[in-house]
């Protein structure tokens, strides 16, 4: 039976209002293995400029990868913040969320399996089991608390990033042979990237 798909770059991008702010950067998106990807971030103690900018950054970089997700750790900043954006329907308006030290104050008993993937590990993907709704509490850039809940791809895509924050990644569910495979790839991927 085929299993939906959380492929980085399932996203279109032809409705991303980010692409048009020509001063955001682009950042550069770590691959797998990187000591960055393995570290537990720190909470953000103030929304400064910097955050702002950072979001702003971030945002622009998933829509650019393309990807529906994208956590600051991967863009060597170990701070716990990530942006995502699950409407994969052109005909939908965006929407880019920007969650600040975010927790997971609920999950359901129901799981579902999706087919993901990541963008430091680029080309992979396998199936992973989590909680198919989860309840999100989150600072916002407006310095307010929100709190939603997610289903289906946006509830994985929000797991898989606040998994970041912890310095874990999708292929750490894997079977330790697998991930040892899919490792190997990623380092070979880099020796190349290297070599220009
Ligand atoms: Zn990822």
């Amino acid at each position: 039976m085929a299993t939906p798909c959380y492929h980085p770059s399932a996203f279109l991008l032809h409705h991303c209002p980010q692409r048009r702010k020509s001063k955001n950067m682009i950042r550069h998106i770590l691959i797998h293995p990187d000591p960055r990807l393995k570290r537990l971030s720190d909470p953000i103690s103030e929304i400064s400029a910097d955050v702002g900018k950072l979001a702003d950054d971030m945002l622009s970089t998933m829509y650019d990868a393309p990807g529906v997700g994208l956590a600051a750790p991967q863009v060597g900043v170990n701070q716990r913040m990530f942006v995502m954006d699950c409407v994969k329907n052109p005909d939908t308006p965006p929407r880019p969320i920007v969650l600040i030290n975010p927790e997971i104050t609920w999950a359901s008993e129901d799981l579902t399996t999706y087919e993901e993937g990541c963008l430091s590990i680029p080309d992979q993907y396998a199936d992973v089991e989590r909680p198919s709704e989860v309840r999100v509490r989150w600072l916002g850039l407006d310095g307010k608390t929100h709190e939603e809940q997610f289903a289906g791809l946006w509830a994985t895509c929000a797991q898989h990033e606040i998994d970041h924050l912890d310095g874990k990644l999708f292929i750490d569910y894997l079977r330790p042979l697998k991930r040892q495979m899919i490792t190997r790839k990623m380092e070979k991927l880099k020796r190349e990237l290297a070599r220009g």
